[in-house]
């Protein structure tokens, strides 16, 4: 029985290491910790999608820049035409008006159009250096929440490393199959050994056949749950009374 009391003791163990594992993950820094990081992510890929946006209006300004001057250019040669003392026929004269009024037309357009895209563009460049302000102070604050975390993690760890030790000093005692055992059903489900109370195992409590529930008792060999697969372990000081 020995074996198992040894399993069990590094079982109780295990169990707590398991405990201060979970203590880390659960923290409440660790979980401040990972909101700014996820946020922070978000806001990166938020800055780049504006940034190729910002590449496009910046592209299209120039474009409507260019137009505009271009239908400057246009205005400018048709004024010098009327400047010059050229006799023009009335059907020149006429084409002359014509074109002027739709280069007018065209030129006012164009200026709309610029002044809609200059006040997206400031008010897209306000956005962004509001975006860039937050996570600013996101990064600040990821740092101070850092600082906690990792004076909470020390603690935990210096506690950890403590009940390691123990718990592996305890380990040596036990044999290796059976320990690799151990390993294996804990890979599964937690914990591994299940105590016999009331003649059930008290990790699934089915209730045990007397021929296991004897077996268990004489603790010669290993005996697993049938129902759960736990090792079944037998204390006297769990339960006094025989059955
Ligand atoms: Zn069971």
């Amino acid at each position: 029985m020995e074996r198992l009391e040894a399993l069990w003791k590094y079982q109780e163990l295990d169990l707590l290491v398991d405990q201060y594992n979970l203590e880390k993950k659960n923290s409440d820094s660790r979980q401040r910790l990972l909101k700014i990081k996820n946020y922070l992510i978000k806001q990166e890929q938020n800055l780049v999608s504006m940034d190729n946006n910002a590449d496009m209006k910046l592209d299209l300004l120039a474009k409507l820049h260019q137009e505009y001057s271009n239908i400057k250019d246009r205005i400018q040669i048709q004024l010098a035409k009327l400047e010059t003392d050229e006799v023009l026929s009335l059907e020149e004269l006429d084409e002359l008006t014509k074109e002027g009024l739709t280069l007018k037309n065209n030129i006012r357009k164009k200026e709309e159009e610029l002044e809609k895209l200059t006040q997206d563009l400031k008010k897209f460049q306000r956005r962004l250096d509001d975006i860039r302000k937050r996570v600013a102070s996101a990064k600040t604050e990821y740092v101070e929440v850092k600082k906690d975390y990792d004076a909470e993690v020390k603690k935990i760890n210096e506690e950890l490393l403590k009940v390691k030790s123990q718990r592996d000093k305890i380990g040596e005692e036990i044999s290796k199959p059976l320990m690799a055992k151990y390993k294996n059903i804990k890979s599964s489900k937690s914990p591994v050994i299940s105590l016999l109370s009331d003649n059930q195992c008290d990790g699934c409590f089915m209730s045990l056949a007397s021929l296991v529930i004897q077996r268990v008792k004489d603790g010669k060999k290993i005996v697993e749950c049938e129902n759960c697969g736990r090792i079944l372990y037998y204390r006297e000081s769990e339960e006094s009374i025989p059955s």
